[in-house]
């Protein structure tokens, strides 16, 4: 059985190094190079809590598949450290929706629990301007380092044989009688595989159009910014419950590095950083974390989220397309659940059987259905509702 996997991020490398363990072949098609796209332009937050009880148990059991990252990638250390996660909330209808999780939350393994608001502020001494807070959630959580893990995880690809096109694009998914039987690249060859597996991050979703595949995922730009490194005054990871407001912690090498999402932000494919975004995300995280302003910001960059409209990932076969699989549309948690998602898939594409876990994310829950993604609604609080 061979595959064909468009993308050379986490996700593409996971799933070529599960099927090459299950005696498969796997090529993976990367149109730059390896961990070009988000992989090595996000924030490594690994957190079992979610919002909804599918994510909350996929996520758990993501987050202990981390665990088991340096033995599968043959040794090689993927930085990951455990953390804690602080979920900070201004006001009563946002600790209520809170309140209301917990016990589904309890009954996942979670180990996540509301809090009040010196428990938060005793976790994140910072956190004393502006408006006060009136509590929020703590909870386990990790941090990858990408880049140390996706290295990792390319090292073990080279070493179990992975075949690799780098420096060429898919264009489009080929077909015999209506069977996906693989993918046109950009300098006129076919690749032939038994399956195609869309693995292309902010592209999944063009991707998947242009093969003719109907998908709703979308991308749209999130940035970042890192400081100058001072000395540890923080350890969990923050993220506040308005996503306007944003998220920030401090790395082990003392960096903060933070972000604000702009509730305007268009949809698109833009890896470009901004300077409003600078001044928008200095702005909120000085009025609640004044001392933060001695930081100087040394560096910034912009990656996307592929989004889709309920904010869970595609995982499985497109109905429109046997043959043609997705691996995408994570929302914004990539990092936390591609190694887990492609180990499920790599089985089921091997013939093992398909995990229910995955149901809840088959690409076909949006066939026929008008549905549409929104920009800013991503995964803090945009749908819990
Ligand atoms: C600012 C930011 C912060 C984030 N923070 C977190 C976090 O804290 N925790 C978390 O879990 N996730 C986080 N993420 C999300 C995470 O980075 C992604 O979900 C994850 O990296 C997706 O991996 P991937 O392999 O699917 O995609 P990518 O890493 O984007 O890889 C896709 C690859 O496909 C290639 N490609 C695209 N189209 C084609 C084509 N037609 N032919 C060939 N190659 C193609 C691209 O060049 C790219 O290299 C964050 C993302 C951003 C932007």
């Amino acid at each position: 059985m061979h595959s064909v996997i468009v993308g050379g991020g986490i996700a593409g490398l996971a799933l070529a190094i599960e099927l090459r363990r299950l005696g498969c072949q796997a090529t993976v098609v990367e149109a730059r190079y390896p961990g070009a796209g988000n992989t090595t332009r996000n924030v490594g937050r690994i957190r079992r809590m979610q919002l909804t009880q599918d994510l909350t148990e996929f996520s758990c059991r993501a987050s202990d598949k981390w665990r088991t990252v340096a033995k599968l990638t043959g040794g090689h250390n993927p930085l990951v450290y455990r953390t804690r996660y602080v979920w900070v909330m201004y006001d009563q209808s946002e600790l209520d929706t809170a309140a209301a999780m917990q016990p589904m939350w309890i009954s996942c393994n979670a180990r996540a629990r509301p809090v009040g608001a010196a428990e938060v502020l005793n976790a994140v001494p910072v956190l004393r301007g502006g408006e006060p807070v009136a509590g929020g959630v703590i909870g386990d959580a990790a941090i990858v380092h990408h880049d140390a893990a996706f290295y990792a995880y390319l090292l073990r690809a080279r070493e179990l044989g992975v075949r690799f096109e780098l420096g060429q694009r898919a264009l489009a998914v080929q077909t015999t009688a209506g069977r996906a039987t693989g993918v046109a690249l950009a300098d006129g060859r076919t690749l032939t595989g038994d399956v195609v597996v869309n693995a292309a991050g902010g592209m999944a979703g063009q991707f998947a159009r242009d093969s003719g595949v109907s998908a709703p995922n979308q991308p749209v730009r999130r940035e970042v910014l890192v400081t100058e490194p001072s000395k540890p005054f923080m350890t969990p990871a923050v993220t506040f419950y308005r996503p306007q407001e944003g998220w920030f912690n401090q790395t082990l090498r003392g960096e903060l590095v933070a972000g604000v999402v702009d509730v305007g932000e268009p949809l698109g494919m833009n890896e470009a950083s901004s300077f409003r975004f600078l001044g928008r995300t200095a702005r909120v995280l000085l009025e609640k974390a004044p001392r933060l302003g001695e930081l100087k910001v040394v560096r910034q960059w912009a990656g996307v989220y592929d989004t889709t409209p309920d904010k869970r990932p595609l995982i499985g076969e497109y109905p429109e397309c046997p043959g043609f699989f997705a691996l995408n549309g994570w929302s914004g948690r990539g990092m936390l659940l591609a190694p887990l998602s492609a180990e499920l898939l790599a089985r089921q594409l091997a013939g093992r059987g398909t995990d229910r876990m995955l149901e809840p994310f088959s690409p076909g829950r949006f066939t026929g259905r008008d549905v549409a993604v929104t920009a800013h609604g991503d995964y803090y609080s945009g749908y819990a509702h």
